[in-house]
């Protein structure tokens, strides 16, 4: 016999999304809207939603400029800014309008910054070509190499608030959320948690650091594996305006980082980071808590395939980001990006993130865009890496019209 849920029934249920992060709350969300006498009932195995990359980011609305012109990154970033922007505002959540720097550390980025401008033109995001001297009057402290980049668009936010608040909409709007629910396996169509039985007409994964895990179970992500990056962040102890606005590197094109770099919370506070340190297993956060072998032993040996052919000039990255877990070493690269850095006012380790950045396993490639696959009984989204909190809402209600409708199927009978 299957388990079943509390009162001795299995449960059912139109859609059944599986995790709680910014992806699955407005998938959720996004479902329960169009088709309103459907069932939505979302599994979280945490406690609460929004434990993992969606409430451990650095809550940037970025502006769109990074992604080439076909991405669905470049599709959906500045629609998602602007749309989580109006969210905000709707709901009270506290924006920091910061804008954000990109400065060129040597001549020989110069090139990069221009191709950054050319990107951000062909994807209609608002983006300034300045001086040195423009740059500093827009932040006194920062040090450039001739010109910059402003991008007027960029903004902070709570990333914790906005999951609350999808949450809290989703509730209201019918979705059952079931937390502290973990998505065990399935078995033909109805689908193993903690929390018993459950037939489901579709699955949708979101379950970011294990998605691929759960699309493999339904026959999907044949080709791909989750890579495991942390973010690690530096606290700065100055006081709040001592920087006006956020200042980024010209990020290395090889990889779908960024660069360790300022940003300003949404009451002001300064972090620096985050790295993109490759991590060991997929909630390696802190020291040995949450130790998986069997992850271990997968990320070594992804990581050691990637490192013999080294398509992606993993090896290179993984080195760099090592040296960032030395708070000496990122203080010094952060050095270059503003005048008067000081060890002293980085002291403090904030929250990690963990990125679930997808690898193609026969080219060894780290994705570049989202990634979405499924059929008429589930749909599976990876790589939902940075920025997919600044897409969620545009990006989701885009899938919910790839994702069959209703639910429909009947689900297979129980063996
Ligand atoms: C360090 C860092 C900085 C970032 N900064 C930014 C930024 O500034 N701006 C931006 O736009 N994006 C940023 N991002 C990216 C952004 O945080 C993610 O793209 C986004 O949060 C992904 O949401 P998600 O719902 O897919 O994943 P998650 O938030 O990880 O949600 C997945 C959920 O699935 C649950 N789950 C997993 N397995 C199971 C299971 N078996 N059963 C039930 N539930 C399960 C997890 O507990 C989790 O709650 C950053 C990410 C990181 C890591």
């Amino acid at each position: 016999m299957l388990p079943s849920d509390a009162s001795g029934h299995l449960a059912t249920t139109d859609f059944l999304v599986i995790g709680g992060g910014v992806i699955g709350l407005c998938l959720a969300l996004n479902l329960k809207r169009h088709y309103r006498d459907c069932t939505v009932t979302l599994i979280e195995k945490e406690e609460s939603c929004g434990r993992h990359a969606s409430g451990r980011n650095s809550g940037v609305l970025h502006a769109g400029f990074y992604y080439g012109p076909d991405s669905w990154k470049a599709r959906f970033t500045l629609e998602g800014n602007r749309a989580l922007k109006a969210y905000c505002r709707e709901r009270g959540i506290p924006i920091n309008l910061t804008g954000k720097l990109v400065v060129a550390r040597d001549e020989a980025e110069l090139s990069g910054l221009h191709d950054l401008l050319k990107r951000g033109q062909a994807n209609g995001v608002p983006l300034d070509l300045v001086t040195e001297e423009e740059a500093r009057r827009i932040e006194p402290r920062v040090k450039t190499c001739g010109q910059a980049l402003y991008s007027p668009e960029t903004a902070t936010v709570d990333p914790r608030r906005v999951v609350a608040a999808f949450a809290a909409d989703a509730e209201a709007a019918g979705v059952v959320l079931r937390p502290s629910t973990a998505y065990l396996g399935r078995r033909k169509g109805t689908v193993l948690t903690t929390g018993g039985a459950i037939d489901a007409g579709h699955v949708v994964n979101a379950a970011g650091l294990y998605a691929d895990a759960v699309a493999r179970d339904f026959g999907f992500a044949q080709d791909h594996a989750i890579l495991p990056f942390k973010g690690l962040y530096l606290h700065s102890s100055e006081p709040t305006g001592s920087l006006k606005t956020n200042v980024y590197p010209v990020p290395d094109p090889a990889y779908p980082f960024l660069g360790a770099h300022f940003t300003l919370g949404p009451e002001g506070g300064v972090t620096l980071g985050p790295t993109a340190v490759p991590a060991l297993w997929r909630e390696q956060y802190r020291g040995w808590a949450g130790f998986e072998r069997g992850e271990l032993r997968a990320v070594l040996r992804l990581g050691y395939r990637l490192w013999r052919s080294d398509p992606s000039g993993y090896t290179r990255l993984a080195l760099t980001e090592l040296r960032c877990c030395f708070r000496p070493y990122l203080v010094r690269e952060a050095a270059r990006l503003v005048d008067g850095v000081r060890a002293e006012h980085f002291r403090v380790w904030g929250e990690a993130g963990i990125r679930a950045q997808l690898v193609d396993t026969r080219t060894g490639r780290l994705e570049p865009d989202f990634h979405f696959e499924g059929d008429e009984r589930s749909s599976h989204v990876l790589n939902a890496v940075s920025p997919a909190f600044t897409c969620a809402l545009p990006f989701t209600a885009y899938l919910v019209d790839r994702i069959p409708g209703r639910g429909a199927l009947p689900p297979d009978p129980v063996v």
